[in-house]
């Protein structure tokens, strides 16, 4: 402790609390979702103010959903597979504004600046240090969530180690003017120096970003004379960038911690996994960690979780960005080796696009699928698109604006609601959705699906026989929420109470922002662009 600073126990710490270190994307997201079932819990956040701007997400399903309730700020590169399944060009700092405005909406405390030097775990819970202005203080919290990105300090303490490389280059990141733009509006090109990658923006500029693989990383912050250089020299041309107001120097890395828990000590976003910008991928798998998180560690606290179900965060998050690692480190290793092979393969692709990851394909939280027992049924494990449903009394509605209050769904498709009767002892845990589905998906058959909060099948059956049906809604009602006679501290039901009374905002769609006002604003206008690039992006 420094000399002369203050030691206090901040006030309305609570045993049964979860106490988050990092208010970036992963960190807000996870807070909203364990405030939306009724969990307190409290952001600590190094940073006193918010980042102006950072990054551009790309493919992002995540921030898609997210965005959804206000305008669209989407580039329209709409594809099968989901209302949310596309790309989205937005900055991060505008993700991180809306998931601030959503996590006060929902009552989360967020203390800046808080930076955490400390984790201490026993028996029964973590004990944080912090310090910030009012000097240094104590946090207690039943679990403590690293959210704190690259350099965690939260998985350092804890003596969880990482595994992989950082790459000696970097690329240089930047959205500026240029004077002799390429003609297309979305562009990626490839060369033996390296790859640039560059789309429109509306306000006449450009977001760019190259990795020249001559350059090597410096601690030194990217110049404008250092990005136009380097766009000379991987691009052959001279596009002369200009009045860049924003510019950053990305290192690249292929990282994965060795373990996502220890004991009551979790990881997720940048602090569990890092890799390389190449597909962007990298703010849907933090976001798609909270939200895989954020209900198991409620229905801990609530106490109704089968012991396995907190572990299952790892093993199903775990390969997913040990996959996205593999995924982006390949297209990484083409685009910058010098190797003979390499260039074979940049030369190889039709005018100069490389062949990134495909959007639809790799998108990771749309193509994965969780593990699951075969018994399961074929939709277990998958992600579930955000359905247009009808319900009994005429009213059409989504899948996702059903999901929002922090229970699992029994959607039952089948006739009379068979299914969803079962769902009865476990209406605290689990919502009953008697509806017709209005839209054109192949459900496999599937005449009942339990659908987690997160949006993945955790059940599935297409069994005809209303008895058989529900035998098994009731098994597997029993193995995701417990047991039926067993009921938790209620916090939970209170939180769906408060949902359906109005008092808690459901979800996403009440988030009241313009993203408008945030969003990166790519012109791009040609279809033909749109669909032909799409696997090219960032
Ligand atoms: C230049 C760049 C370009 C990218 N491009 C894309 C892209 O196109 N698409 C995409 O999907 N992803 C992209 N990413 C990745 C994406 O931005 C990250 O994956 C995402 O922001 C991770 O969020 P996070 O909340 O896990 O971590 P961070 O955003 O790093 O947040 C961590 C937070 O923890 C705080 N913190 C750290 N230490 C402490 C402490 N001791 N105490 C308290 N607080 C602490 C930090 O101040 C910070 O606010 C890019 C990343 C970079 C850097």
């Amino acid at each position: 402790m420094n000399e002369g600073s203050e030691t206090r126990t901040r006030p309305g710490q609570a045993a049964e609390r979860i106490v988050i270190v990092g208010a970036g994307t992963s960190g807000l997201a996870l807070a909203s979702e364990l405030a939306l079932r009724g969990i307190p819990c409290r952001v600590l956040e190094r940073c006193g103010w918010q980042k102006e701007n950072s990054t551009t997400p790309g493919n992002v399903q995540s921030v898609a959903r997210l965005l959804s309730g206000a305008s669209d700020p989407t580039v329209g590169l709409t594809r099968p597979g989901g209302r949310f399944a596309h790309t989205t060009l937005v900055a991060d700092s505008a993700v991180e504004d809306l998931l601030q405005m959503r996590a006060h909406q929902l009552g989360v405390e967020i203390i800046r600046p808080a930076e955490v030097i400390d984790v201490d775990q026993d028996a029964d819970g973590v004990t944080v240090r912090a310090r910030g202005e009012p000097g240094e203080w104590q946090e207690r919290a039943a679990y403590v969530v690293g959210c704190d990105g690259a350099d965690s300090i939260v998985r350092k303490l804890s003596g969880i180690p990482v595994e992989g490389k950082t790459h000696s280059f970097a690329a240089v990141l930047a959205d500026a003017s240029l004077r002799w733009p390429p003609d297309a509006e979305l562009m990626v090109h490839g060369s033996d120096k390296g790859v640039m990658g560059c789309v429109a923006c509306a306000d006449g500029s450009f977001r760019v970003v190259c990795i020249d693989r001559t350059r090597r990383w410096a601690d030194e912050p990217a110049t404008q004379d250092e990005l136009r250089a380097s766009l000379w020299r991987v691009t052959g041309r001279d596009l002369e960038p200009y009045e860049a107001r924003w510019m950053t120097r990305l290192r690249l890395h292929e990282r994965l911690a060795a373990r996502y828990r220890d004991g009551r000590v979790l990881l997720a976003g940048n602090a569990a996994h890092l890799h390389s910008p190449v597909s962007g991928h990298g703010l849907d798998i933090g976001i798609q960690d909270s939200f895989n998180l954020g209900w198991k560690l409620a229905a801990v606290l609530d106490g109704w979780a089968s012991p396995w179900l907190l572990d299952s965060y790892e093993s199903e998050r775990r390969p997913v960005a040990e996959r996205a690692i593999r995924a982006t480190g390949g297209v990484t290793a083409t685009v910058t080796t010098p190797s003979a092979f390499g260039g074979a393969m940049r030369g190889f692709t039709p005018s100069g696009r490389l062949p990134l990851v495909s959007v639809e394909s790799d998108m990771p939280s749309i193509s994965l699928r969780y593990p699951a027992p075969g018994e399961a049924g074929h939709l277990a494990g998958r992600w579930l698109p955000d359905l247009q449903l009808s319900l009994p009394d005429g009213a059409v509605t989504r899948l996702y604006d059903l999901l929002c209050d922090g229970r699992l769904g029994l959607l039952d498709l089948g006739p009379f609601g068979a299914s969803a009767v079962t769902a009865d002892g476990w209406s605290d845990r689990g919502r009953p959705i008697v509806a017709d589905l209005l839209d054109p998906v192949d459900l496999r058959g599937a005449v009942a699906v339990l659908v987690r909060p997160d949006g993945y099948a955790a059940w599935s059956t297409d069994a005809p026989d209303p008895e058989v049906r529900a035998a098994e809604c009731g098994k597997a009602l029993t193995r995701w929420c417990g047991d039926k006679s067993r009921s938790g501290t209620g916090a939970l039901a209170g939180a769906a109470a408060g949902y359906v009374a109005g008092a808690v905002p459901g979800a996403l769609s009440t988030v009241t922002a313009d993203p408008g006002a945030y969003a990166v604003r790519p012109r791009i206008t040609d279809p033909d662009v749109v669909s032909g690039g799409i696997d090219a992006i960032f």
